[in-house]
């Protein structure tokens, strides 16, 4: 195949396009390196077979030759964002997915979409299967991401209807693991970063609160396969082990060896209270779940911040 893949440099988006560079794949990865890394486009640049366009997808794409596949993950996602690049995420949600769609339309290509838990909001629905509409404060702290998605899905399925371009929706559930980005605010790579400099660990609020936390390479087979897969709605990616996040503080703690202590402070705006994925539909369709344990996971994180982050 030959894919077109939007945000090459950012975390999920580098791992599948090293994967589908590794399963023999043509790659053209574009970024416009807003919140993604140039060392993740060097990685992906040893394979001969990927090219690199710098370019902003909220202007139009044009790409000479066929292409098979269009996979956008092209948006800024982390929470720390979602003030400071408000309007770019929602540019890139609409007139930046508007213009992927129509590169697909063009090609004739079949195109991935990764929208996100957070079309959820703070959900009354536990767990989240993808019948669930959600429960979303349209002019909160978090709705330029949570609206910008969802009007990113309304869009695509629009598309389907009308065009019937052929489209997948992945609703990704927090994902982690090495090439984080790690001065974004998350909780995984804020709670590493804090163990192994032996500062306090940030718990926001009473930690009570929480997620279920997907392992990358976990990740990027569910994408791969939903890609493959003949389905145009949306489907929960997303690995339902859920813990408090208070108790993925401890876990890191016992996992790094550190002596760092845990302190509390306030919880931002909208923070969900609850957050699971129903995977049914994922397993069913895809034949796919995670494989890889938390534990597992966060172990190779803990690895790879070591190798990055800078000694004493
Ligand atoms: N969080 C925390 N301490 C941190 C960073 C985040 O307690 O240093 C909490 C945050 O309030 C949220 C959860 O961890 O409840 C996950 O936050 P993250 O930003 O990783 O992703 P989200 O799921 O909120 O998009």
């Amino acid at each position: 195949m030959r894919v077109v893949l939007s945000g090459a440099a950012g975390f999920i988006g580098c791992h599948l396009a090293k994967r589908y560079l590794d399963d023999g794949h043509q790659v053209i990865g574009v970024d416009n390196y807003r919140t993604g890394s140039r060392d993740n486009i060097a990685w992906l640049s040893r394979s001969g077979a990927f090219e690199f366009l710098e370019h902003d997808i909220t202007r139009p794409l044009k790409v000479p030759g066929a292409v098979d596949l269009v996979a956008d993950l092209a948006c800024p996602a982390s929470p720390v964002d979602f003030g400071p690049l408000g309007v770019e995420i929602l540019r890139v949600c609409s007139e930046g997915v508007w213009n992927v769609l129509e590169l697909a339309r063009a090609k004739g290509a079949v195109f991935l979409q990764t929208s996100t838990s957070e079309v959820y909001g703070d959900p009354e629905v536990h767990p989240q299967s993808e019948d669930y509409w959600g429960h979303v404060n349209p002019i909160g702290a978090r709705s330029v991401y949570d609206e910008g998605k969802r009007y990113a899905e309304a869009l695509i399925t629009a598309y389907h209807r009308r065009h019937k371009l052929p489209v997948r929706i992945a609703r990704i559930f927090n994902t982690f693991g090495p090439r984080m980005r790690l001065d974004d605010g998350r909780v995984v790579t804020n709670f590493i970063r804090q163990a192994l400099a032996g500062e306090d660990l940030t718990v926001y609020g009473d930690g009570s609160q929480t997620r279920s936390f997907c392992y990358i390479d976990d990740q990027v087979e569910g994408l791969v396969r939903l890609a493959a897969a003949d389905y145009c709605g949306p489907v929960n990616i997303g690995n339902p082990d859920e813990i408090p996040v208070r108790r993925l503080a401890e876990e890191i703690l016992e996992l790094t060896g550190s002596s760092s202590k845990i302190v509390e402070k306030p919880l931002p705006a909208d923070d969900p209270k609850v957050r699971r994925p129903d995977i049914s539909l994922a397993k069913k369709l895809l034949g796919w779940q995670p494989r890889v344990s938390r534990t597992e996971g966060l172990k190779r994180t803990i690895d790879f911040c070591r190798e990055v982050l800078p000694r004493d």
